[in-house]
């Protein structure tokens, strides 16, 4: 598939967050964003800046959602889906967190750890790849479908 990529690198948290904030511009209602990277990336800083933008009286409450598989951000002007697959095994674990239900409901869907389920996202997906670089850098690689 074809797709434009673009790559970013952040000297901190604050850049990320400001990296995500300046994203926001380019999603739309619907949007799929598969975050991929290791504990302690940056995904959850990036979606915060993603909520500063589209959500911004909810950007406080951002936070992995990792013991609930989703977090819900219902701004005045827009709604953000966050969830995290970390703890997901397998596909059926997919269905079963009823994430297709989410699909229809005109919101963002933002995945961290959407690394191995790719390929159970719709080809629109959005990935953002954030790899760490020594302490502090942070090298983002997005991949937008075309
Ligand atoms: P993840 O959700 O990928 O596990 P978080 O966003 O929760 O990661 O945490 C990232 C951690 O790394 C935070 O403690 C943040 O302060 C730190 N950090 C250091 N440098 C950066 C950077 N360039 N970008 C993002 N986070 C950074
Ligand atoms: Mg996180």
């Amino acid at each position: 598939m074809k797709y434009k990529e673009t790559v970013v690198r952040t000297k901190n948290a604050d850049e990320t967050e400001n990296f995500g904030y300046e994203f926001a511009a380019e999603l739309n209602k619907g949007s799929v964003i598969a975050l991929c990277g290791p504990l302690g990336a940056g995904k959850t800083t990036f979606v915060r800046g993603i909520a500063k933008r589209l959500t911004p009286e909810c950007a406080s409450l951002v936070h992995s959602p990792t013991f609930t598989v989703v977090n819900e951000y219902r701004g005045s002007s827009g709604c953000i889906y966050h969830f995290d697959f970390y703890r997901l095994k397998s596909e059926d674990d997919l269905y079963s967190c009823g994430f297709d239900d989410y699909f229809d409901e005109n919101g963002i869907i933002i995945v961290e750890w959407a690394d191995m389920f790719l390929k159970s996202l719709p080809g629109s997906t959005i990935v953002v790849n954030i790899e760490k670089e020594g302490e502090d850098g942070r090298k983002l690689t997005v991949r937008v479908p075309e």
